[in-house]
């Protein structure tokens, strides 16, 4: 019955750990979580106002498939503002998230026979819409010692004669590294070299820690910004998952292909999510702020406390709210936890604590650990691992 496009997919690795947590917590079991992708802070009072004026207002009917004029032009202000990158109107299109402006660019952008270059450490998705539009993806795995960042050198030795893109994420989801403008400028200058198309993904350009400063690729110059795809949304800045706004920034023909492709699938966002998304764009950002400030301390607490376990390493991370902790040296411990996905059903079943195995992302020897939970969780989840890896 099914096609061999349905038979070849997988479904999120993230979201099934997550759902076994979940059924566990629903049979009243104590688990504690740091394996959600999203922020666990309420949306602000502003922005949900916003949402509830549009639904009195009866803004509540469809809208333009590529999103309003008046969110465009906000999301056009704040691409200047943040990245100093200057679009017109045809070059944006708003989105169901940012997970469905980066479906849009895949199918816009890919035939098969295509090579996407994708760093490994990857977030789950990409492979799986490279491979949705029938192109192939090519894994180019990234070093712990290298913050897991896309050197030049192994990026060029990846370019054939059919790489079409490169799938870049910073901050990263699952390492929490970003890139400088130095190390994006090696990258930028061998994909214009070569007519390698730049998928940039920035939903959590305002999550960034340590003085790091987040630069879009596509503003390292002309000739760069002409073959990126720009990807943000309001989901991670906002704590807005649930809203499903995202948007795309780029060349004018691959925007009008994306919108046809969207117009024959969901057409446009939700309109009261779009008045929505002008208010978190143009209103007070003192919010965003407040909640990076708040993830800042999690994460120093978690990196210290998970780099007290003898048998894992966390190297600070500078962005987004993952950890990326190296656990190889555990595997050898006991046959029960000997690869990443064996320590985590290990440590949901005896500690309750769930994690993501590193092997979703494309490297077995780390595991995902979201700090998108409050500090006492925090402590107590991670003694909870230290007792149940001491139990072996
Ligand atoms: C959460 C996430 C997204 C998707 O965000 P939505 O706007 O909610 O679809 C995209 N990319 C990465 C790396 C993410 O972690």
């Amino acid at each position: 019955m099914l096609s061999k496009r349905a038979k070849e997919i997988k479904p999120s690795p993230t979201l099934t750990i997550d759902s076994k947590a979940k059924a566990m917590k629903a049979e009243g079991l104590d688990v504690i979580s740091f394996g959600v992708g999203e922020p666990d802070f309420d949306t602000p009072e502003n922005i949900k106002e916003a949402g509830i004026k549009a639904v009195r207002d009866g803004f509540t009917k469809y809208t333009a498939v590529g999103g309003t004029d008046k969110l465009k032009d906000a999301i056009i202000g704040k691409l200047e503002a943040d990245n100093g990158l200057a679009y017109g109107r045809a070059e944006i299109i708003v989105s169901c998230g940012a997970k469905h402006s980066l479906y849009n660019a895949m199918q816009a952008l890919l035939d098969p026979g295509d090579e996407v270059v994708i760093p490994a450490p990857y977030w789950v998705s990409y492979p799986e819409q490279v491979a949705l539009a029938g192109a192939t993806p090519v894994f180019v795995k990234t070093l712990e010692a290298d913050r897991f960042l896309l050197t030049a050198a192994a990026f060029e030795k990846s370019v054939t004669g059919r790489t079409k893109a490169l799938i870049l994420n910073s901050p990263s989801n699952p390492t929490g590294f970003s890139y400088d403008s130095e190390a994006l400028g090696r990258i930028a200058e061998i994909a214009v070299k070569n007519g390698i198309y730049i998928i940039s993904d920035e939903i959590y350009e305002k999550l960034l820690y340590d003085g790091a400063r987040h630069v879009s690729i596509a503003s390292l110059g002309e000739e760069v910004k002409k073959r990126t795809i720009v990807v943000n949304g309001v989901s991670k800045a906002y704590s807005m998952t649930g809203w499903r706004i995202g948007y795309a920034a780029g060349p004018a023909p691959l925007i009008k292909a994306m919108t046809s492709i969207q117009s024959q699938s969901t057409s446009n966002p939700t309109s009261i999510s779009q008045a929505a998304a002008i208010e978190a764009l143009t209103g007070p950002q003192d919010s965003v702020a407040r909640m990076a400030a708040e993830f800042d301390k999690r994460r120093g607490r978690i990196v210290e406390a998970l780099n007290s376990i003898e048998g894992i390493r966390c190297i600070p991370p500078t962005g987004a709210f993952y950890v990326f902790p190296n656990t190889r040296a555990l595997y050898a411990k006991s046959p029960v936890i000997s690869s990443s996905s064996k320590l985590a059903m290990y440590l949901l079943e005896k500690a309750m604590v769930a994690v993501v195995p590193g092997d979703a992302f494309g490297d077995d020897d780390f595991i995902r650990l979201s700090y998108a939970t409050g500090i006492e969780q925090i402590e107590k989840g991670v003694e909870r691992i230290r007792a149940a890896l001491q139990a072996l």
